[in-house]
């Protein structure tokens, strides 16, 4: 008879082996993106539907050709991919009745007794789907981030936004991936995400705390940003000051962000070639639905005709949760 230690480890064997059969890990090895969930259900020709649902957060349906889910759309963007990747585990594991699901996650692995062998199949799945090690460390490696910075909330905070999953979904998969003790996940979940946000918005009093703080640096260059629409952006770019460069801001009101904050700090270490540094330091804040790339520049400001001396570009897809209809990438693609 199959045990709950079964259905973990088969839903994790076939994350993985969907990774490997959609090409993930060459396409995300770098660690610039999230996983791309509602493509996966794509992938399989699954009719997905954003609804307002009432107790429920997705149902899975299984149909003669494929399957329809339904996914709620009274959580935020992060609950919808899991609850996403968790209905798409019900299809990848070929459980072929309906499944209404009211809870899914990592709180769901908690549950002892009473809890479905499908359902835990399909949680362990969506975590590994979402969350695998291979991604963790991808993240890590672009930023820098050691074993020991992984242990700090505000850097689990900054990964989980990268990785498109909530705060706690990350720490718990920090552990499931043996980056943290599970005591250390545990005490790093029971914190609340405020106080990573108001550390990286420093002396920046936001109307409210719920948009996310994204802090940016060279090494996010080329990432793509999944986040919503209220979201700050807090740049920290060096800027080869002494040389008369300066990095031009004025492409971000026309990508939809309105600065908050803009200053220059002392940068530690050596001047470079182009003289003694400073960090440009930055604070803009998303006013409306954002999905384009944003390419900003450092140059010198009477030298607008000559190539820049550098380049940042992020692809913005501050879009937040997805409204009631089918995923907007194919409502913008039928249109
Ligand atoms: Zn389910």
């Amino acid at each position: 008879m199959a045990t709950k230690r079964d259905a973990i480890l088969n839903g994790i064997g076939r994350a993985a082996e969907l990774h490997a059969e959609l090409g993930l890990k060459a396409k995300l090895g770098t660690g610039d993106r999230a996983i791309n969930v509602l493509g996966a259900l794509k992938f399989f020709n699954i009719a997905t539907l954003f609804r307002p649902l009432e107790g429920l957060l997705g149902a899975y349906v299984p149909t003669p050709r494929s399957a329809g889910v339904l996914i709620t759309t009274l959580r935020d963007h992060h609950v919808q991919r899991f609850t996403a990747a968790h209905e798409l585990g019900h299809h990848v594991l070929e459980h072929r009745t309906v499944s209404l699901d009211t809870k899914v996650g990592f709180v769901a692995r908690g549950e002892k007794e009473g809890y479905d062998y499908q359902e835990q199949e399909a949680d362990a799945f969506a975590a590994e789907f979402l969350l695998p090690k291979w991604l963790l460390a991808a993240h890590a490696r672009r930023q820098g981030w050691t074993r020991e910075h992984l242990k700090r909330a505000d850097v689990v905070y900054q990964l989980s936004l990268r990785i498109g999953a909530s705060f706690s979904s990350t720490c718990w998969a920090l552990a499931g991936a043996d980056f943290l003790s599970r005591s250390e996940a545990s005490a790093l979940a029971d914190l609340p995400p405020k106080a990573s946000k108001q550390r990286a918005l420093n002396d920046v009093t936001p109307e409210s705390w719920r948009p996310d703080v994204w802090l940016l640096s060279e090494r996010d260059r080329g990432a793509q940003l999944l986040g919503s629409p209220e979201d700050y952006l807090v740049f920290d770019l060096e800027e080869h000051d002494a040389g008369g460069y300066e990095w031009d801001v004025e492409p971000m009101p026309s990508a939809g962000l309105s600065i908050r904050k803009d200053e220059r700090r002392e940068a530690s270490g050596n001047p470079s070639a182009f003289g003694a540094n400073v960090r440009r330091h930055v604070v803009a804040q998303g006013q409306r639905l954002a999905v384009q790339r944003l390419t900003l520049e450092e140059r010198r400001p009477w030298e607008t005709a000559t190539q820049a001396l550098n380049t940042f570009e992020v692809d913005l897809a501050l879009l937040g949760k997805e409204p009631v209809g089918l995923p907007r990438r194919e409502r913008m693609l039928a249109a």
